[in-house]
């Protein structure tokens, strides 16, 4: 393709020939982020600084290629998956944490950070960088900021939106901007919250500014087991009825606890048919008060045993068999494909009987690992692809699974995004008005289309003919290949 020809013999004369990748194997491992969806990279560049993106930007507008952000590529739904030979533009060697401030409680980084290294390097000040998604030690925080990710302790401190102040943007014609502010409150529209969760679909994201959350003087870990899916499922509500919000509230079911202990070893009860990973934190007096009302509220529905992490070390043991429960159900099977649906707390029980009987009627295996506090389930369905129609069942049972949330009131995600996975159920939750308004404030940003395309909006439409076009999922595959 001469354009991508041209870019590439620009982007090495600009950033060096080790920068600009274009071997078959290089464009293989960008044509995919950690989902099933693989596309197809024309270049991929390592950026070391805002200059060089700027740079990326003004040489893909001046061939009209497409750019898709990138920083680790552990997201799920195919957000960093290049569709039509983009230019993938890699943050990862944009590391460095540029600036702590405890006194003014921020801190200035760059996107290629990882969330646990920001985490650790904060530790000495007393703060920490509260969101903390299980993919902490590798996933960056240009991507964490860009699918606005959770984790764990997000249901007492809030996602990500909640800890980003500022963000410095290279637009998509290579201009800059900085959106929010280090003070509160900055005046104007809010251009920072429509970065955040945006997935690369407005700019590259060069620094964030993050807030800095002190670190609890107490923290109580605990692990409590149920004989019933549905009691542990009505205890999570439960403990929220009580007044309490737990920093961390999660939920397991016997697939995932088996297949956690076999690889974690950490102590996790293998006949329990779920189990709940309960954190409280806070002074000291708090934590006690509120370790009481969680164990009242298990007792109401039937709890068997409650472990009450001893130490440090015990904590981390029960931290470690959740946070490994993506990497242990390898066990169970090759692939996995994953939802993160949000539901009303109060319906988790029903939807998790419905999440059951779907996997049954397709023949497939299916467990749950879940922040459990915020209603935010994600079913697991572990399948072997190489089986002939078994990613056909998946998916099939994807889409039910899928509707059953939105009817009962819920959302498509929680944390994970919408990327190229999700973006054909968009309007099962927005009207055409709405996707059309999303549309044209996309466009102001991105008037060509260049960024990230394909991606989060149904495709086949642009600012202002959703209202015409033809959306909707029926049953068709989103592109990309599935593997
Ligand atoms: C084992 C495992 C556990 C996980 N657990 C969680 C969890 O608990 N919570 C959670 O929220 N997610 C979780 N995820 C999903 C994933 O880690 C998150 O979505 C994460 O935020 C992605 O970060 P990344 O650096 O890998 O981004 P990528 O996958 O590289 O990109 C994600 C999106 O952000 C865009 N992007 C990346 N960097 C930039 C930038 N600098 N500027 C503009 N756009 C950019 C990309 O285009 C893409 O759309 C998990 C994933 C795995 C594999």
């Amino acid at each position: 393709m001469a354009a991508l020809d041209d870019a590439r013999t620009e982007l090495v004369a600009a950033l060096g020939a080790d920068a600009v990748l274009h071997d078959p194997l290089a464009l293989r491992l960008y044509a995919r982020d950690a989902s099933m969806v693989e596309g197809s990279a024309g270049l991929v560049v390592f950026v070391r600084s805002a200059e060089d993106v700027v740079v990326c930007m003004r040489v893909a507008a001046r061939h009209d290629l497409p750019v898709v952000p990138r920083g680790s590529g552990t997201g799920l739904v195919g957000g960093a998956t290049p569709i039509a030979d983009a230019i993938v533009v890699v943050t990862a060697k944009m590391d460095r944490i540029l600036e702590v401030r405890p006194e003014d409680r921020l801190a200035w980084v760059e996107p290629g950070v990882f969330n646990l290294d920001l985490a650790d390097a904060l530790r000495p000040t007393g703060f920490t960088y509260a969101p903390d998604p299980s993919s902490q030690q590798v996933s960056s925080i240009g991507g964490n900021v860009n699918t606005n990710a959770g984790g764990p302790h997000c249901l007492a401190y809030g996602v990500t939106s909640a800890h980003v102040l500022a963000v410095d943007v290279v637009l998509p014609d290579g201009s800059v901007g900085r959106f929010g502010a280090e003070a509160p409150a900055a005046p104007g529209y809010d251009l920072r919250g429509f970065v955040v969760g945006s997935e690369g679909t407005l700019g590259i994201v060069t620094a964030a500014c993050v807030r800095l959350t002190p670190l609890p003087p107490a923290v109580r870990t605990m692990l409590l087991d149920f004989a019933e899916v549905e009691d542990c499922a009505q205890t999570v509500s439960a403990i929220i009825a009580r007044g309490v919000v737990p920093a961390a509230l999660e939920m397991m079911d016997r697939g995932i606890v088996r297949a956690v202990e076999d690889f974690a070893h950490a102590g996790y009860p293998t006949d329990a048919a779920a189990v709940l990973l309960v954190e409280v934190d806070g002074l000291p007096a708090a934590v006690d008060a509120q370790t009481r009302e969680v164990e009242a509220a298990a007792r109401e529905h039937l709890v068997g045993t409650i472990r009450v992490a001893a130490d440090d070390t015990e904590r981390a043991l029960l931290w470690k068999g959740r946070k490994s429960a993506f990497g242990a159900i390898a066990r169970i099977a090759p692939h996995y494909h994953l939802h993160d649906c949000v539901v009303p707390r109060k319906a988790l029980a029903d939807i998790l009987a419905g999440v059951y009987a779907i996997a049954q009627r397709h023949d497939l295996i299916v467990t749950n690992v879940f922040h459990a506090g915020d209603g935010n389930l994600h079913p697991l369905f572990s399948f072997d692809r190489s089986v002939p129609g078994t990613l056909e069942r998946v998916l099939a049972a994807s889409d039910e699974l899928v509707r059953l949330c939105v009817d009962a009131g819920g959302s498509l995600s929680g944390e994970h995004g919408i990327g190229l996975e999700k973006r054909d159920f968009m309007p099962l939750v927005f009207t055409a008005d709405d996707l059309d308004a999303q549309a044209c404030l996309r466009a102001a940003f991105d008037p060509d289309g260049r960024m990230n395309p394909r991606k989060v909006l149904p495709d086949g439409a642009r600012c202002g003919d959703y209202a015409a076009a033809a959306l909707g999922r029926d049953g068709a595959l989103p592109e990309g290949t599935w593997i």
